[in-house]
């Protein structure tokens, strides 16, 4: 199959922000593609190799590694190709402009000349492309970045200036903040007649979406029924819903509900097959490695062939077994001596679900079912235990208990159905699980995850650092950040200092193209780091995108006094707080107070 198929739908999808229109496009080229890459077409569209969660490489190949690949494959001199770059802000639109011959302002007649050299001989596959980028990726050490840019400029030289500049954007790794998943599902049940929610609940209890192409087009529609949870490939997490309210939450969840410990840890899928044992990441990353006394306890307390269980990581003080916050798992994750770090946080587990046993697969059980199953397969003791937990009838008791994990050292209570219909959601933040954490008494009724999408340079006691971060929430509808307020404040010195350095790999030299912003900022980033903030309440504000309009005209929500709380490295950017949740946020808030309040900037 050619690589232009791939290439002319990119380029579709780049000139339309109509969904539906971008999953006409894709279910066209799904319906073009033949079978044996499929998978590799759904990936590279992605702007991946594979799912993340295998392990995703690098390709290793820096700004300035692409200018020397683009200057090789077309003869153009790298001043010329960064002068292109700096005008055009793209590498990618850089080397089309290089390749369709266009001569530009900033180059002259003699880059033209020189690239008529560069004229295709034989199409590219997709094949060839997807196996060059997988060669990239797998070298590695000494001598491996002159061979990773040959490989690079030889792909170059042979594309069309169109695919060329989406080679250089899938190195550049922009092509992974292009179209999502959710788009690209569009187009595969578009393209095989297959109902939307029956990819998603496949997608959601097998997150690999070119295997899932791939045995659509191979075996059929109907073979993604069997599709089950498998150990070794991790499911999208259940989420929860949050309310401040018992009596709010005892009518969501139905009496009785179960009223669980919410632990202040890391979650962990923890998945095991005969002594193999694998530990994912709420962002279903692999981190068995950071966990090899977890994995010893999974090999002695669950007495299962195969299982995948869910629960929580947390660490202990090793005197008094008291459980220390999540903050202190982070340091034991950053420290380089695992066996040091195991000594000085050890850690306990606290089991709360089971999504498969033995060829069972119990996602579809009401949640009664599952935690039977867990006590039949888990042999308790001080380390590996199941997750405290009461049924509760009244808000009374709901508070009682509340209070009670607060004094163990818990963040609040994670309140749980008990109604036929709790199946495990996978991927869903429904009202089937409720949070209900402590920081939900202070003013603002919780701290939410926001986005880092800008900067300004300090000045002052802050020169060389940062003065603020402007931070986005997250838009699913549209796929893009909106920017919720400056922050500047909660920062220890320390973290101010380093602030430059943790985020300069993020710097790009324009706005993002997912970011909407109406503010200039001094330096952009591409909308990767979360991080938690409080705030003294959510206010209006004609300065920032999240949900502009939806509460007035021309004005969004913001948030007074922000404060840093913590980077959020478990969380990836589309897991941050959503505008959804932002809007339901204030409108609980001005129930609560009663009054709007008023328009005016957040520091
Ligand atoms: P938060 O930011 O409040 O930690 P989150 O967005 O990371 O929430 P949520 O699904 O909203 O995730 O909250 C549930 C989280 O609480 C789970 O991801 C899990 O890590 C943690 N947790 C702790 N104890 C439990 C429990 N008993 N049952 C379910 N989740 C629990």
């Amino acid at each position: 199959m050619e690589f232009s198929l791939i290439a002319q739908t990119l380029d579709i999808l780049e000139k339309t922000s109509s969904k539906i229109q971008q999953a006409a496009a894709l279910a066209a080229l799904f319906k073009k593609t033949s079978t044996n890459v499929i998978d590799k077409v759904v990936y590279i569209i992605l702007g991946i190799l594979w799912p993340d969660w295998r392990g995703m490489p690098e390709l290793g190949i820096a700004e300035k590694g692409i200018q020397k690949a683009i200057s090789m494959a077309t003869g153009t001199q790298e001043a010329e190709v960064e002068k292109l770059y700096k005008s055009l802000g793209d590498y990618g639109l850089a080397i089309e402009r290089i390749k369709s011959g266009r001569p530009s302002k900033t180059m002259g007649l003699a880059g033209f000349i020189k690239n008529s050299r560069a004229t295709p001989s034989k199409s590219l596959t997709v094949d060839e492309v997807y196996s060059t980028f997988v060669k990239i990726a797998s070298l590695q050490g000494e001598g491996s970045r002159d061979m990773k840019l040959r490989l690079l400029s030889a792909i170059l030289a042979k594309a069309e200036a169109k695919e060329a500049k989406y080679i250089v954007r899938f190195v550049e790794g922009r092509l992974r903040l292009g179209v999502g998943e959710a788009t690209v599902m569009d187009g595969l049940a578009s393209a095989f007649g297959i109902p939307r929610d029956v990819i998603e609940r496949t997608y959601n209890i097998y997150p690999d979406l070119g295997a899932i192409a791939k045995i659509i087009a191979e075996k059929g529609v109907s073979e993604i029924k069997y599709i089950k949870p498998t150990p070794g490939i991790p499911l999208r997490p259940m989420l929860a819903e949050r309310a401040s309210d018992p009596n709010e939450i005892l009518t969501k969840a139905g009496s009785p509900a179960l009223a669980e410990f919410k632990y202040d840890g890391e979650r962990a899928q923890i998945h095991k097959k005969e002594n193999r044992v694998w530990i994912f990441s709420r962002r279903l990353e692999e981190i068995t490695h950071q966990y090899p006394d977890v994995v010893e306890m999974v090999l002695k307390h669950v007495n299962a062939f195969e299982a995948i269980i869910e629960g929580e990581i947390i660490t202990v003080d090793p005197e008094t077994g008291d459980f220390r916050p999540f903050q202190e798992l982070m340091h034991r994750k950053r420290k380089k001596d695992i066996h040091e770090a195991l000594k000085e946080y050890p850690v306990i587990v606290k089991v709360f679900d089971c999504l498969y046993v033995d060829g069972l697969d119990l996602t579809t059980k009401p949640l009664t079912e599952r935690k039977e199953m867990l006590k039949r397969i888990i042999v308790e003791s001080e380390v590996f235990s199941l997750a405290d937990g009461i049924v509760i009838t009244t808000p009374r008791e709901l508070e009682t208990f509340f209070l009670k994990a607060i004094e163990n050292g818990c963040e609040g209570l994670v309140i749980k159905s008990l109604s036929p219909d709790s199946i495990y959601q996978a991927g869903v933040r429904g009202w089937l699980w409720i949070k209900y954490k402590r920081d939900y008494k202070s003013e603002m009724s919780d701290t939410v995850d926001l986005v880092v999408v800008g900067a300004f340079h300090g000045r002052g006691k802050r020169a060389g650092t940062f003065g603020a971060l402007l931070l986005a929430a997250y838009d699913p509808e549209s796929n893009r950040f909106k920017t919720v307020c400056k922050v500047g404040t909660g920062f220890t010195d320390e973290e101010l200092a380093s602030l430059p350095k943790k985020l300069e790999p993020y710097r790009i030299p324009f706005k993002h193209q997912r970011v909407d912003s109406d503010i200039e900022v001094d330096v952009w980033f591409e909308p990767v780091l979360v991080m938690e903030v409080s705030g003294a309440e959510l206010t209006l504000s004609p300065l920032h995108t999240c949900c502009k309009g939806w509460i007035k005209p021309d004005v969004g929500i913001s948030i007074r006094f922000p404060r840093f709380i913590r980077w959020r490295e478990d969380k990836s950017p589309n897991e941050a707080t959503t505008t959804k949740e932002m809007y339901e946020m204030y409108l609980k808030q001005m129930k609560k107070i009663e009054k709007i309040a008023p328009v005016g900037e957040e520091i």
